[in-house]
């Protein structure tokens, strides 16, 4: 297996060649950065009149983004690895909802404290090129959003967000808004999941709301509407109907009538904001008959997640921490990474050998075969 630990090597001009294609789209991005003082620009001529304080906050961002691009460079220069897609690291293991397809929280609820998520953020930060900030739970129910929001800015790890959206009001909103941001998604599914009755229009309109701010502001952040509740992989559920006249009528398009998630998912409403379908899955378990012992997976290839305790597990469906490799905030990620457990998992999905017995249960696998 190939090491786990960060390389500084020394740079030189045919190292530089091949690592072009990794800097080529850092800098490709400057294209958001034109949206962005477009943006700046005409909410400078629509208000007609200089506001230092906005003018600075544009600013900040535009810094932000360049901090980010050049890091980025910089980290394919130094031959620092991100090896990592994504990170998911559990700030909160409570949701406010109850979803039929979400099996319950045995574990005890807990949400995780600042100095803990200050001292796994430094820890993956080299490793990683975003952070999830959830593996169950819902960010959103944590009263610390903000302070968790500046911490991912320092060690510049920008954040994928995945909520129900149900708990946002206007400071969330605002914090929704953080440069550090990078793409937020809103699980529409689970609203007439748990309120089938109820019309959705308020809950949108709450959304909606946000979203059109975003798309003004933020207009490099990436915006998903989340609708993972189809029956199959091209039955639209009855449920979804609601909404989907709500999006229609508050963006004035068509979504398609007829999908096909083996070939497509995603859908884009406009700029930067897009509807996305799939399947419903059913989440490993060891109680779960035996499925088989070949097969791979993406956990600890692609991403890997940490629980509210500070306990690694392989994947972001280990909602129980079946499978705990160490404790983050005892032991050192590289080391357990690098632990015999965590090898012969990787190894196996390499190899394409469920080495695990909750692996051996997953339905998940199916999707990679
Ligand atoms: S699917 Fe999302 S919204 Fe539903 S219970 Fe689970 S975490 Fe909460
Ligand atoms: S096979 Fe399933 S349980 Fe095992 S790591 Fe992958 S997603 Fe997780």
């Amino acid at each position: 297996m190939k090491s786990l630990e960060p390389s500084p090597r020394k740079i030189h001009f045919s190292s530089l060649v091949t690592r072009l294609p990794g800097i080529i789209p850092g800098l490709l991005s400057l294209e958001s950065f034109q949206a962005l003082e477009n943006c700046i620009e005409d909410r400078q001529k629509n208000t007609g009149f200089f506001k230092f304080n906005e003018y600075k906050k544009d600013r900040a961002k535009l810094f932000g983004r360049f901090q980010g691009i050049f890091l980025k460079g910089y980290d394919n220069l130094r031959g620092v690895d991100r090896r990592f897609g994504k990170i998911n690291i559990e700030i909160s293991n409570i949701c406010n909802l109850q979803c039929t397809f979400c099996p319950e929280v045995i574990r005890s609820k807990k949400t995780m404290k600042l100095d803990a998520f200050e001292h796994i953020t430094k820890e993956i930060a080299p490793l990683t090129d975003q952070v999830t900030y959830h593996l169950m739970g819902d960010p959103l129910v944590h009263s610390k959003l903000d302070a968790f929001l500046e911490i991912s800015a320092r060690y510049n790890t920008p954040v994928f967000l995945v909520t129900n959206g149900t708990l946002l009001d206007a400071n969330r909103s605002k914090s929704l808004l953080h440069p550090i941001l990078r793409q937020v998604n809103f699980s529409l599914h689970s609203f007439p999941d748990n309120f089938p009755d109820r019309d959705p229009g308020t809950y949108l309109a709450r959304i909606f709301e946000y979203v059109d701010r975003a798309l003004l502001r933020r207009p490099d952040l990436y915006l998903n509407f989340r609708l993972w509740n189809l029956e199959s992989p091209t039955r639209f559920p009855e449920a979804n109907s609601r909404i989907r006249e709500h999006i229609e009528t508050h963006y004035k398009v068509k979504l398609p009538d007829r999908v096909d998630v083996r070939s497509k998912k995603s859908f884009r409403i406009r700029d930067r904001l897009y509807v996305h379908y799939d399947t419903e899955f059913v989440w490993p378990d060891p109680e779960l008959p035996l499925l088989g012992e070949t097969g791979t997976c993406h956990g600890l290839r692609n991403h890997f997640g940490i629980l509210v305790d500070g306990t690694v597990v392989p994947c972001c469906l280990d909602k129980e921490g079946r499978i705990p490799l160490g404790n983050i905030l005892e032991r050192p990620i590289l080391e357990i990474l690098e632990s015999r457990k965590a090898k012969e998992i990787l190894h196996g999905f390499l190899n394409r050998k469920l080495v695990d017995p909750l692996c051996q249960r997953c339905n998940y696998v199916t999707r990679f075969s």
